[in-house]
């Protein structure tokens, strides 16, 4: 029978963090008063942790393992692990790492049966250096002011969501994926809870620099169309300033009687600059484009390798009879049908 409530965690080289997270998990399910199942995601990764998680879920049927054909990344491992979350009233994302405490489903799931559909956290204290720190807060606001959509601040993807709102989620047909931008635009009562980020348990943090600028990416072209308004105004600006200095010179020439431009440093100076922004505006469009790109080779958002449910494992051949891709929109009734399998 499917559970009420499953807890979804993407896990990519956490052999390290594992045996602890495994502790407390099990310490959350032992306590719970509802039934929970824990789908734990194998963002492909190259340490033991795949051979971890089948452990664990052959031997434990209230887990259920995944594990993808190759790294996807946070957010796509996040999809995957929502899509094959069967719990019929609730799932709660969380990290492997223990930076989001797993006993906080009992307050989340409190809010949600006071009629939310979504409860995301909202980090009050963060443990992260100053740097690092400093860079959320100020990425954060900027998100504030530019998004096309209010993405609440400091909320990650730490949350619980509605059976409902998954259900919408996982149909999402977005190949370049910023979960917690979907999950504002899907709307309905959503609340934010303060918690206090803890520091990670062990192992060092996935995302790398280059990882989290990605992810910065993401939110900004993916919610946002204000580069390209600022590229516009830049124009505007440049046609302004041209015209001001025309008006200038003709003045200087005919009532002053000097000519204005002497040396050739300002003409560099001009010309320099002027390519560099062409440089940069062409490459925001790039960043839209490419959007636009992949999206349209509608290529599978992530394969999966190998599923454990209720202890048993199943590989995937990709066969004719179970060719389960994990793109949404076409064949949508063809995927349907299969799904209730
Ligand atoms: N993660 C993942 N795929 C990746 C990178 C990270 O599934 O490519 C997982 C990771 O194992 C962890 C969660 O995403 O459970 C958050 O990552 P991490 O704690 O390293 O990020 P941070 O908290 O430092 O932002
Ligand atoms: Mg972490």
């Amino acid at each position: 029978m499917a559970p009420e409530l499953s807890l979804v965690i993407p896990l990519y080289n956490e052999e390290e963090v594992f045996e602890i997270l495994k502790a407390r998990l099990l310490q959350v399910l032992d306590n719970a008063d509802i039934s929970m199942e824990i789908v734990l995601v194998n963002d492909g990764s190259s340490d033991k942790t795949e051979q971890l998680i089948k452990n664990l879920t052959l031997l434990d049927n209230r887990f259920v393992g995944l594990s993808l054909s190759r790294n996807f990344g946070h957010q796509l491992a996040l999809s995957a692990g929502l899509k094959y979350a069967s719990a019929t009233k609730a799932i709660m994302i969380l990290d492997g790492d223990l930076q989001d405490p797993p006993e906080l489903w009992k307050p989340f799931y409190e809010k949600l049966k006071e009629g939310y559909d979504v409860v995301y956290a909202i980090r009050a204290n963060r443990k992260e250096g100053f740097f690092l720190k400093m860079a959320y807060k100020v990425y954060y606001r900027i998100m504030k002011h530019v998004a096309n959509l209010k993405i609440p601040i400091d909320a990650g993807d730490f949350c619980m969501i509605s059976r409902r709102v998954n259900n919408l989620m996982i149909k999402f047909p977005e190949e370049s994926r910023y979960m917690r931008g979907i999950r504002t635009w899907i709307g309905f009562r959503q609340t934010g809870f303060p918690y206090s980020r803890e520091e990670r348990k062990a192992g060092k943090s996935k995302y790398t620099l280059r990882k989290l600028i990605q992810l910065a990416y993401l939110g900004f072209f993916n919610f946002s169309d204000f580069p390209i308004k600022v590229i516009k105004r830049i124009g505007y600006l440049g046609i302004a300033l041209a015209f001001g200095y025309l008006l200038y010179s003709l003045y200087m020439k005919f009532f002053v009687h000097e000519e204005v431009p002497r040396g050739f440093n300002g003409i560099l100076f001009a010309v320099v600059i002027l390519g560099s922004i062409q440089f940069i505006a062409i490459g925001l469009i790039g960043e839209y484009l490419v959007r636009v790109f992949f999206q349209t080779k509608g290529r599978p958002l992530f394969l999966v390798d190998w599923i454990v449910k209720n202890s048993s494992l199943k590989k995937y051949e990709y066969d004719h009879h179970q060719n389960e891709i994990h793109t949404v929109k076409r064949k949508e009734n063809v995927h349907s049908n299969q799904e209730s399998s």
